[in-house]
């Protein structure tokens, strides 16, 4: 069969979003995610006696399974007149606080189990920044390096068709993730706009053109550093070093957000390989050569990095390239103090241990990466309000919501003495809890 490969284009941001269009990153090795996040979960209820204080009212189970599971397959037609199949996901978690929010993963390793898992973190996440939406996932088995715009578009509109009873404006909302950007969430806008009269809302992290908010495509990464800068003062940290794993939508506007505030970043590396430059590299130049060329790889600014960027002698690590980078096997050479996890998952539960044991202060992924579904909040607002805000004010209100949400985990990590991760289910979970109960079960 022919398969097009084409490069994603855009604009600037979304370039970035998803530029290296031509490969996909795979995982060092299969993890379960699913596994990890129960056992965290049963760890911490646990620990607040969760059980006891609401006696036989199920609560924990409502955060081991999700509410509702969608499975289904679609036929898409390729440009060559074949036809394939493809595997499609949509995993609503818990609607507690307000309707289902989260996003949509393109990649050839989706699972049902992953995205169980990612829509677990939702769940949390959404609660602990104190965002009205519960936690939902969406997944499509496929490369979408391998499919021409073309057959995109129709992929993303078959499955849309297929959720077009479980998703909308108030009761499910998705957003980009991992191989996807603005432009799948305006043709799914477009789809659901078909059959449904009330759609603006449907999905956040659209084009401007068609609703999206300002400073949306930038988020996660504005949200990463605003939590690592409040991190390096707590630590006392001196003109601190960086080094950034995956140069995607998180990773570049993380390094764009670091430059802007003076923080030295020495090495990055992408799908294609790596570059380091002990001087700091000149990092609005190098998303130039990014958006030129679709790689960190072969900027002049830098030498080529041969070994692996997790061992990279740097202060600060910002995983921001897919879950399981940081397993059990690698940790012991991170060399950095401070890790804060821009991917979903990227420090497995058997890693996090290893680490915390050697001190290293990590910033979990529920708080650093919230960024993108708080902006993704304000979207829903402002399409609901039909008014639209200037970009400053987006930053301001997203800097104040997570430097609010972290400064709430460092205080409960300090009065119950455990890691910042633990400490942010804990205040997740108590939340939701309360919620349940209060909300009743007739
Ligand atoms: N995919 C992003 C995340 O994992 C954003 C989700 C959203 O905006 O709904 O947090």
């Amino acid at each position: 069969m022919t398969r097009v490969i084409e490069n994603i284009t855009g604009s600037a941001a979304e370039t970035i979003e998803t530029k290296g269009a031509a490969k996909v990153a795979t995982r060092p090795k299969p993890t379960n995610l699913y596994e990890d996040v129960r056992s965290l979960i049963l760890d911490i209820v646990d620990k607040m006696h969760l059980e006891e204080r609401y006696p036989r009212q199920n609560i924990v189970q409502r955060f081991l399974e999700p509410d509702k599971v969608i499975v289904f397959t679609v036929y898409v037609q390729r440009d060559n007149g074949s036809v394939d199949i493809f595997e499609c996901y949509r995993v609503q978690h818990d609607d507690t606080l307000g309707c289902y929010k989260g996003g949509i993963r393109f990649h050839p390793e989706v699972n049902l189990d992953e995205v169980k898992a990612l829509a677990t973190w939702m769940t949390i996440k959404t609660a602990l920044v104190d965002i009205p939406f519960g936690g939902a996932k969406g997944g499509i088995k496929v490369d979408p390096t391998k499919l021409s715009v073309a057959e995109l578009e129709r992929l993303v509109r078959k499955y849309t068709q297929g959720l077009l009873n479980d998703i909308g404006p108030a009761s499910d909302i998705p957003a980009p993730d991992v191989g996807t950007s603005s432009r799948e969430m305006a043709w799914i806008y477009d789809e659901y706009r078909k059959h449904r009269t009330v759609a603006r809302g449907v999905v956040t992290g659209k084009p401007i053109e068609v609703g999206g908010s300002l400073g949306r495509s930038a988020a996660t990464g504005n949200g990463m550093v605003c939590t690592m800068m409040q991190a390096i003062k707590d630590l006392g940290l001196k003109d601190p070093t960086v080094a950034i794993q995956g140069f995607g939508n998180v990773g570049s506007h993380a390094a764009l957000a670091c430059a802007a505030r003076g923080i030295t970043v020495d090495a990055v590396n992408d799908v294609y390989g790596g570059i380091y430059n002990n001087q700091g590299i000149n990092i609005p130049a190098l998303v130039q050569h990014v958006n030129q060329t679709g790689s960190v790889v072969g900027f002049s600014g830098a030498d080529k990095l041969l070994d692996d960027i997790i061992a990279y002698p740097c202060d600060i690590l910002l995983p921001c390239a897919l879950e399981g980078a940081i397993t059990a096997e690698n940790a012991h050479m991170v060399q950095a103090r401070l890790i804060v996890e821009g991917a979903n998952g990227p420090v497995t539960l058997d890693a996090d241990d290893v680490l915390n044991d050697m001190g290293v202060l990590i910033i979990p992924d529920i708080l650093a990466n919230s960024g993108g579904v708080i902006v993704s909040y304000y979207e829903t607002v402002q399409n609901r309000q039909g008014l639209y805000w200037e970009e400053k004010k987006v930053n301001d209100l997203l800097y104040r919501q997570i430097t609010k949400a972290y400064q709430q985990v460092s205080n409960m990590a300090r009065k119950q003495n455990i890691s910042y991760r633990k400490a942010s289910y804990y205040l997740a979970i108590d939340k939701i809890a309360r919620a349940i109960i209060m909300r009743g079960a007739q």
